[in-house]
């Protein structure tokens, strides 16, 4: 069984520590929700796990499946079963989807997929997805729309079939239909392969699909609450400010970087 043990995990960001001690595990077939006001860190949890560089590790442990993840460089953790379908997709023109998923799948395999297989499973994953049938060929995320992006990242989870995905808010951008239509396909893909799943969302519409198994609340940089789904519901009807009152923890406001005073505007139209 695989299982994702995080311990004490701290992560900086630019010298500024974000998460201040995580514990977390999340076991196959497992399904869990993590919520939290944004800018808490819930993304960098997510890309520390992944081993994005920009997220430096301080202190603290990750194991995945037994083996130490820390010590293990980005394409390795993909290849052990590690799988995150970003909140901001990047686009890679020059590289085509369906170029890109037979490298990765490549990468995993000793003996590389025949074309005739490959083929076979992309349809299937592009016809679950409801997808345009163009998609394969075209570049990577190139002039997708947001939601295209996000059905995206579940074409690669479904060809890529991980031991532990995460995804960050992937039901951002997506319609009614494409929320169902990505709800489905998760909850079908976990069945068959018994992957542990990571879910970062905001909406209580998407884990009524997805019914997860357990719930957190990272607020500061710390996992401040679990429990099961029922938390859902209580964070979609009352916010964040009863965990403030009952935890004694402050909410991070999210940083607005390049901040506008309303006076210089007005002044400008003004002048
Ligand atoms: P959440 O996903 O919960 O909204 P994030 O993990 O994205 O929160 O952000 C937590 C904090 O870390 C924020 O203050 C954010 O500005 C900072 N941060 C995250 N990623 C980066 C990055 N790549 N560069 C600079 N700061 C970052
Ligand atoms: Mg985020």
């Amino acid at each position: 069984m695989a299982e994702l043990v995080i311990k004490n995990l701290h992560v900086s960001v630019d010298d500024k520590e974000i998460l201040k001690g995580i514990d977390l595990t999340v076991a196959s077939n497992e399904r869990h929700a993590l919520m939290g006001p944004n800018g808490n860190g819930k993304s960098t949890l997510l890309q520390a796990i992944m081993g994005n560089p920009k997220y430096i590790v301080t202190q603290g442990s990750i194991s995945f499946d037994g083996q130490d993840v820390l010590s293990m460089e980005v394409d390795q953790r993909s290849k052990c079963g590690l799988f995150l379908g970003m909140q901001y997709p990047s686009e890679i023109s020059g590289v085509t989807n369906s170029d890109f998923l037979r490298s990765a799948i490549n990468a995993r395999q000793e003996k590389p997929i025949s074309l005739f297989k490959f083929i076979k499973q992309m349809d299937k994953a592009i016809q679950k997805l409801e997808m345009k049938p163009d998609l394969a060929h075209r570049f990577l995320n190139d002039g997708f729309s947001g939601g295209e992006k996000k059905r995206n990242e579940i074409v690669q989870m479904m060809m890529l079939k991980p031991k532990l995905a995460m995804l960050d808010e992937i039901d951002s951008g997506l319609d009614v239909d494409a929320l169902r239509i990505v709800s489905d396909a998760i909850d079908e893909i976990q069945k068959e392969t018994q992957m542990g799943l990571l879910i970062v969302s905001h909406y209580a519409r998407f884990y009524e699909y997805l019914k997860p198994t357990h719930a957190h609340i990272l607020i500061d940089g710390k996992i401040v609450v679990s429990s099961d789904a029922s938390l859902i519901e209580k964070v979609d009807t009352q916010g964040y400010e009863w965990i403030e009152n009952e935890y004694h923890v402050q909410v991070k406001k999210e940083e607005v970087s390049s901040p506008v005073s309303l006076g210089s505007c007005g002044a400008k139209k003004v002048a």
